[in-house]
């Protein structure tokens, strides 16, 4: 069997990469195995999710499967007071059971026409000048080799090419989940549909509702240090959840819905993501740590991308380098990013409870930290760009409002450079406006090109007119966003006006 991405894994990453592809009638072939044990863990999604399931067309399909809302978080954090997060009524994202989820996506892939090999795992991987030819074998020993010019390796902490790609475990912070579910009859006292986290002085737990009735808990210990020798994982769940003060309490008149059992979640991440042929995808290159709640995002933003990334090699084969290292920026730096989050709370845990266990996380997060890449490619909300600072923004916005006339020139050190960017669905080598203030370059805002902004607003004495000029040259937009888009110009130091 030969097709023009082979896709081994079926999670967020995996099926979010086949879904986009199918969408752009690229022959694509998705290996999908039996659902391992890790399927029953239970995963809070934020509703920034929700963007990512919109755009691939998924939306109505997570929405059908019925998934309990999540409408917030409540957080005993490092010895503070309790810390409790609403999200807007209309804005719930949504706990799931991950097997679930993965089923919901696997068929979405398949009905746009993904070719979904269930039941199979890749079992070998070949490559050449030509591509891959990869093995894999069925439930029932059946083996079919399927080769493409492109593999996608969304095997997720498998690893099943990124092992051998060099991935790299964090030593300093192996983390082993300890997980069971509860059933409370008649539901929870007080269920808000919120996901509970508390750190307390050997890890941290976390409960994520299913349904009204089912509650999964979560204790992160340290692999090393836990005790397992001789003791069953609900034994050792129950000891852990015993150490909190407040989430361990709140399985009062619940008991225990199956076996508990447990899983690896220690850090790791791969030197480089992506080259010609083969993009490791999601958790397959780097896992951030699940305190962060966005694993599952992460995972189908960089599905997104790899689809689009294949897309573009596919149509254009002279881009294939650079729209693979445009992946592998980007993927790093969504790692580094979230990494860098994670570490001021590591550091309040640390501080609050004394112990190794956080000390260790705190410094690994630290490190792994450094600066951002300042080719901006990998911003992980903004699919290549960073951002202006809003305040600056808004001052640039009041100024533009108090003027009589707009009087814009040219910013004194605004220059045009060359990098890639996602046009679309594909990755095309743009210009980019940069000055002193804004070295990291942009081109779009709100969908509104900078490139004409500043050739059109030194024409213009009101915004207005600005605006109806700028709809005349290039796809239409709204007058907030123009107009946004234009503050943000002279924020970033692309415009100024001529009296200033
Ligand atoms: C304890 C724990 C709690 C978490 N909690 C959350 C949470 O609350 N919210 C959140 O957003 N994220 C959470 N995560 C992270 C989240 O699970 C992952 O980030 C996300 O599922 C990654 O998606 P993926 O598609 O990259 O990989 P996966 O979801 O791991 O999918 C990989 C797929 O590849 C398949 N596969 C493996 N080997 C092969 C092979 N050889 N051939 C073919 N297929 C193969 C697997 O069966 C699986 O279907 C948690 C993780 C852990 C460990």
């Amino acid at each position: 069997m030969e097709v023009e991405v082979l896709i081994v894994g079926g999670g967020p990453a995996g099926s979010a990469a086949a879904t986009l592809l199918a969408r752009r009638s690229h022959r694509v072939a998705l290996v999908h195995p039996t659902l391992p044990a890790a399927a029953a863990l239970a995963e809070s999604i934020p509703p920034s999710a929700t963007k990512l399931f919109a755009e691939l067309g998924v939306l109505d399909a997570v929405r059908a499967a019925g998934f309990h809302k999540n409408r917030g978080n409540t957080v005993w954090w490092a010895g503070q007071p309790v810390r409790r997060e609403a999200f807007a009524e209309d804005g719930s994202g949504f706990h799931v059971d991950r097997g679930t989820l993965e089923e919901v996506l696997v068929r979405q892939a398949s009905s746009v026409g993904a070719l979904v090999f269930d039941g199979m795992t890749a079992r070998t991987a070949t490559e050449s000048d030509a591509g891959w030819i990869v093995r894999c074998e069925g439930n029932d020993g059946a083996v079919t080799e399927i080769s493409a010019p492109w593999m996608l390796d969304a095997t997720g902490r498998h690893g099943f090419q990124a092992r051998k790609e060099g991935r790299q475990p964090d030593r300093s912070t192996t983390t082993l989940a300890l997980v069971g579910r509860w059933r409370r009859e008649g539901g929870w006292p007080d269920e808000a549909g919120h996901t509970l986290v508390e750190s307390y002085a050997d890890g941290w737990a976390w409960s994520v509702p299913l349904s009204d009735d089912v509650r999964c808990y979560t204790a992160m210990v340290d692999q090393r240090r836990a005790d397992l020798e001789g003791s069953d994982v609900g034994s050792m769940l129950e000891r852990e959840l015993g150490k909190t003060e407040h989430i361990g309490a709140t399985r009062v008149g619940a008991t225990p819905d199956g076996e508990a059992w447990a899983c690896p979640a220690s850090l790791y991440s791969t030197p480089r993501l992506g080259r010609p042929g083969l993009l490791l995808l999601g958790d397959a290159g780097s896992f951030i740590d699940p305190l962060s709640s966005f694993g599952v995002k992460k995972a189908l933003s960089s599905g997104w991308l790899a689809g689009v990334v294949a897309h573009t090699a596919l149509i254009d084969p002279g881009m294939s380098e650079s729209a693979a290292s445009f992946f592998d920026a980007r993927e790093r730096e969504v790692y580094r990013s979230y990494r860098a989050v994670s570490a001021p709370f590591f550091e309040a845990a640390a501080e609050a409870h004394g112990t190794t266990y956080w000390s260790e996380r705190a410094a690994s997060a630290h490190e792994a930290s450094g600066p951002a890449d300042p080719s901006g490619a990998g911003d992980p909300d903004h699919m290549g760009g960073h951002e202006v600072p809003a305040d600056d923004v808004r001052r640039a916005f009041e100024t533009i409002r108090q003027r009589d006339r707009l009087d814009a020139v040219p910013g004194a050190t605004l220059r045009v450079f060359e990098r890639p960017g996602i046009d679309g669905y594909r990755v095309v080598i743009q210009d980019h406006l940069a000055s002193d203030q804004f070295p990291e370059g942009m081109r779009y805002v709100r969908n509104v090109d900078l490139r004409h902004i500043v050739q059109i607003a030194p024409q213009h004495a009101d915004v207005p007119d600005g605006w109806t000029a700028y709809n005349g040259v290039a796809a239409p937009v709204t007058l907030p966003d123009y107009l946004t888009a234009l503050s943000t110009a002279f924020a970033a130091g692309f415009l100024r006006h001529a009296d200033r």
